[in-house]
Parts: C-alpha cells; structure tokens; sequence
C-alpha cells in the first residue's frame, strides 16, 4: 500500500447545511469576546480515505460529533495528525488564510511519518476554502482586536481493527473556532519552566510531526511548570539535555546584544512552524542577522545573566509572538530583562506579521491565499 498515491482527481465536496444555522444576532456575540477553542461554528468537512478506493465522500455538513467504533485505531495506537491556522478577515470583508500551502506541506510530512495518507495540497487548500465559505459569518472582523476564525484540519485512524498497522480506513476533518486576541491588554511576557525530566520528543521519534502523542507527552513537563509558578515549559533535546528544542507548541527566538537572531535549528524534533520560518524572513528587515544552530540551555542561561542575550521570544500561528520573561529551572532562576526593559524586537516582528495576516501592508510576498 502506498500513502503517497496521490489521487489523479480532485475531491469535489458536496454541501448540506445546517437547518438551524445561528442567528446571526448570537455570532455576533460570541464574536465579542470569542476566547479560544471552545465555541465552533455551524459546520465541519469530513472526507474518507481507504486503502482500496484511496480519497473520497468529501462533504461540507453540520457539526456534530463522528460516530466511531470503540476499536477505532485512533483511540488505541494514536494514528492522528493535526493542522492549525487561521482565517483573517480584512477592511474591506474578504477572507484570507497566511501560508496555506506551507500548513498543507506540513500536514503531508506528517502524514508519512505517521504512516497516513498523504491528501493533496489542493484539497487540503479548498477543504478550507469550502468551510470558511459556508461559516464565512463566524470570520469576526480583526481590527485592532486580532481576532481570526481558527481552523482545525485533522486525520485520523478510523478504521475498527486492533491489529497494529497503518489503518486501511482514514478519516479527514476540518473545524473552526472563533478566536479572540491572546493579549488583550498589549504583550505580556510568560516565564518558562526548563523540563528536565520529561523530553517532548526523540531522536528519530515524531517530534517533527503534528500529532496528537506529541502533545500528550508534553502534558506532564508543562505540569511540572506550572507547579514551579511557570506558564509553560522549555524542552530540551532527550538525547543529552543539554539543547534547547521548543516550548509544547511555539517555537523559541533569542536576540543577542550584537544584532542577531537565534533559533534551533531542525533537528528531526523539533515542530517546523510557519511562523519561525516567516520570522527567519522578516527578522532581516528589522536589521536582526538570523541564526538556525543549536543553542546550549547554557547559552541561554549565561547570556541572560551577562545581558548578551536582550530578547527572548516565542512564536506560533495562536499567539503569533509572546515574550519570554523569566527561565526557572530545578534550583535556579534568571530574567534577562533589566530596568526599562522593552520587547523592541517581539513587538515589531508581531506587527509586522500581524499587519501582512490583516491586510495592513502590501503582501509582497504572496503569503496570502
Ligand atoms: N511547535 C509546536 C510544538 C507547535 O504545536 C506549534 C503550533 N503549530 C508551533 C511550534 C508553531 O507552529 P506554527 O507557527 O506553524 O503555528
């Protein structure tokens, strides 16, 4: 069986909608004040992918929840792999989605690590299409507010069969949730909790991937942190702890005295975001030299003393860029920041990116679909 066999056609998706679709009068209360990843909108897509008849059954219908077998392969082996991006609407109400194909790559890299079919960037790309057209009500207006329609593409092992083996019956789903700002009142730094004892992903393991057992395994160094007063954790490589990797679902940057940007680089364990490989580009316009290498938690831990390094920050599509405060570990703390400090850098590459997502500026690059 190949995964890879891509299909010569492309899915056609065939739409029923919801009877008793939302009021708009109660969209546009949620939309106040949306908050994230608890409120969907009134529909959801659901393709099916078999080993013999490849992809197929592709269909815009009302939310609602899947009917799956108790031996579904997802709920044992956890065969899953997930996307997440957003849907921006601009001044003038049209609807724009940043880097579809790089989330549709992505997503394919994914799939062969986790041995799922590999669905085509064009239907990865209209699936989205076809949702934020039917629930186009539920894009809350940005302005300065940020806020977005978050989407949720998914596949999954739906086929009932507890033998362990790539699944011959797959699922594809998109959602969507409206999304408010992270940081209503303007940028605020986290601390992070250095995980010591627990790895998120390693060497040869999955954590290039999006899937789900990365985040489980994540779940218990976060705790750790948060029981040390953190907001999240920094894991390191889980071959010698002694490399900074990523935080459970942001990639980090370091800004050093001299000017240049840092960032670890790809690994195999490390999540490729799109907005590390955005910031690589736009870091440059802001006079910052980038740096993909690896970087000793040491480095870090030093730099922030001696005040070499000036800026810390972490980055993803939820948050777009969050400050990095205070670096707590087993015995020992340290902040870079120093009287009057201010994230120049976070804050100028966040406006930067958020002003491309919005509209705001002429998209030169063509990042906007
Ligand atoms: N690392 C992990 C582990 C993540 O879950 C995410 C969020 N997708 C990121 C980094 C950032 O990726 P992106 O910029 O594509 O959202």
């Amino acid at each position: 069986m190949s995964t890879d066999a891509a299909k010569a056609e492309a899915l056609t998706f065939e739409v029923t909608r919801r009877e008793d679709v939302t009021p708009s009068e109660r969209i546009a209360e949620i939309l106040v004040d949306p908050g994230f990843g608890k409120t969907f909108t009134d529909h959801m897509v659901v393709a099916t992918w078999t080993a013999d008849g490849g992809w197929g059954d592709a269909k815009v219908k009302p939310y609602g929840p899947f009917q799956l077998d108790p031996a579904a392969a997802v709920l044992h082996y956890a065969q899953e792999i997930f996307e997440g991006m957003k849907a921006y609407r601009h001044a003038d109400g049209s609807i724009w989605t940043f880097r579809p194909e790089a989330n549709a790559a992505r997503f394919a890299r994914s799939a062969r690590r986790l041995a799922l079919p590999v669905l085509p960037e064009a239907d990865f790309i209209e699936s989205l299409r076809q949702l934020v057209t039917v629930d186009q009500e539920w894009v809350p207006a940005g302005g300065a507010g940020e806020k977005s329609l978050y989407l949720r593409p998914f596949m999954f092992a739906s086929e009932a069969f507890l033998g362990v083996r790539p699944a011959q019956q797959v699922t594809y789903s998109v959602i969507a949730s409206p999304a408010g700002a992270y940081f209503s009142g303007g940028l605020k730094p986290v601390t992070l909790w250095i995980s010591t004892d627990y790895a998120r992903a390693g060497e040869g393991g999955t954590g290039a991937a999006k899937c789900g057992g990365n985040y489980a395994s994540s779940l218990a160094g976060q705790l750790e942190g948060i029981e040390h007063g953190c907001d999240q954790a920094v894991f390191l490589d889980s071959s010698t702890h002694t490399y900074i990797e990523e935080l459970g679902g942001m990639n980090l940057f370091l800004v050093t005295k001299d000017g240049r940007i840092v960032t670890p680089e790809l690994t195999g364990s490390i999540l490729e975001g799109v907005t590390r490989n955005s910031i690589l580009e736009i870091a440059k316009e802001e006079g910052l030299e980038p740096e993909e290498r690896r970087i000793p938690i040491e480095e870090w831990k030093e730099g922030a003393a001696s005040g070499e390094i000036v800026e810390v920050f972490a980055c993803g599509t939820a948050a777009v860029v969050t400050p990095v405060g205070e670096l707590r570990w087993n015995g020992g703390s340290v902040d870079h920041r120093r009287e009057g400090h201010v994230d120049r850098y976070a804050e100028a590459i966040r406006a930067k990116l958020l002003d491309i997502q919005y509209g705001r500026v002429e998209d030169s690059r063509g990042w906007l679909t």
